[in-house]
């Protein structure tokens, strides 16, 4: 038996519309089933407070355009400043492991916010990874991404930072909302092999999900040797959810986390509010804690035609994944031989809820010593006018040159003027 940790945070007052499917009902069925089955009863677990974030936390990973407090509400700070509180009840070992299960969620929020996209402001996930590693100190964080839907927020976030290990499995992009998470995107080369996406087709299930996971992800994660290990725990992937077209059971869900061993598994998405969201929360929290998953079972039972479609795509897809992280350092210091010391690449950003385009020209500093830093010139047409914002961001092993660097291309844009906003990450 495990020492868990759980945590709910329902935002009752915070929603995008009020039909809309990211609801606080998604987790009020599970606080009844949980209570139903006696689940806070068992000496397993210890519930702990909802607590607020400051926005400091947030500054720490964002930048926010035009300022934070027009980007977010106090659910989100609460939201994410849950997600860290927990993290900390784990680090400090007073829990083995822990069950963010909060909202609004946040893994479609990308480095730069200019508002809700994917149904999400602020990345609960990396303010907790950037909490632990620059506050606590803690070196090497693997972040795997149960969601249906591609963690691109996340991934944009730790894409040049080889001391964050993201894992993304979710149904193929050229089927589902945001269009992104192929298997080229690897990271540029200051962290190439550091990120890794698995797209699957439509319809795969728990033993596509299952394979990848014991075959690709725990050898993967093991080689990288993380510190800490956190689940992005949504659970779009179940048969039942209305938002997308995966196969996998509550059982899968609860084998998954038993395999994944998370120190701390945080909430994204799942839209299935009666028939899955009560069954998957039960299996992870059951899962966490060590006890047996077996006997919870859904309402509604997965139809026979979905089983295993998909296996031999998911083995090619391990064969392939595994043999590029084998050879990631090669890979990537040949990828720098065709840059001169520095990387430039352009990105759009649509962000859907509120229906306009970030653009975006990133630059990464390629440093012989060090992972280096990046900056990031942003600009949207938002409420009738044009916002810049620049912004460098230095990782906790950005060498001293680098920092230097970093702090003077800030100096030199602010001295200018030519922009809205301009930060350093963290200030
Ligand atoms: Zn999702
Ligand atoms: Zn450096």
């Amino acid at each position: 038996m495990n020492k868990t940790g759980l945590l709910f945070f329902p935002a009752f007052d915070w929603a995008i519309a009020p039909t809309h499917p990211e609801r606080e009902e998604r987790l009020l069925y599970t606080r009844d089933q949980i209570v139903e089955e006696g689940i806070l009863d068992l000496p397993a677990f210890v519930e702990y407070n909802a607590r607020p974030g400051s926005i400091e936390d947030v500054e720490r990973v964002h930048l926010t355009m035009p300022d934070t407090r027009s980007v977010i509400t106090a659910a989100h700070l609460i939201a994410a400043g849950s997600c860290i509180a927990l993290a900390e009840e784990v680090f400090k070992g007073a829990v083995k492991n822990g069950f963010a299960l909060v909202r609004p969620p946040g893994h479609h929020a990308t480095r730069t916010v200019y508002g809700n996209r994917g149904f999400c402001n602020i990345n609960n996930v990396a303010i907790t990874v950037d909490y632990l590693r620059w506050v606590k100190g803690v070196k090497k964080i693997a972040i795997i991404d149960t969601d249906v839907h591609h963690g691109d927020g996340t991934q944009d976030i730790f894409y040049h930072d080889p001391d964050v290990l993201f894992i993304s499995f979710h149904q193929d992009g050229r089927t589902l909302y945001p269009g992104t998470g192929f298997i080229d995107e690897a990271g540029t080369p200051n962290a190439y092999g550091t990120t890794i996406n698995l797209p699957l087709p439509p319809g795969s299930g728990d033993e596509e999900v299952l394979y990848l996971l014991e075959e690709v992800v725990l050898p993967i994660v093991a080689d990288f040797k993380p510190d800490f290990v956190i689940n992005s725990a949504g659970q779009d992937n179940h048969y039942s959810d209305p938002l997308a077209r995966m196969a996998v059971t509550a059982r899968g869900y609860g084998r998954l986390t038993e395999l994944i061993k998370p120190h701390l598994a945080v909430l994204e998405g799942g839209y299935s509010i009666e028939g899955a969201l009560p069954y998957v929360n039960l299996a992870i929290l059951l899962a966490l804690a060590g006890e047996s998953y077996e006997k919870v079972i859904e309402p509604k039972g997965l139809p026979i035609e979905y089983r295993a479609r998909h296996l031999e795509y998911a083995k090619k897809l391990a064969a392939k994944t595994l043999e590029r992280w084998q050879n990631r350092r090669e890979l990537a210091a040949k990828e720098r031989k065709n840059y001169n010391g520095y990387y430039t690449y352009n990105k759009t950003i649509y962000y859907d809820t509120e229906d306009f385009y970030e653009h975006r020209v990133t630059t990464v500093k390629l440093c012989e010593h060090c992972p280096g830093y990046h900056g990031i010139k942003t600009y949207a047409y938002v409420n009738n006018r044009v916002v810049s914002g620049f912004a460098v961001i230095i990782m906790p092993s950005t060498c001293p040159d680098c920092r230097e660097e970093a702090k003077w291309l800030v100096d030199e844009a602010r001295a200018k003027k030519s922009y809205d906003k301009v930060v350093i990450i963290p200030e």
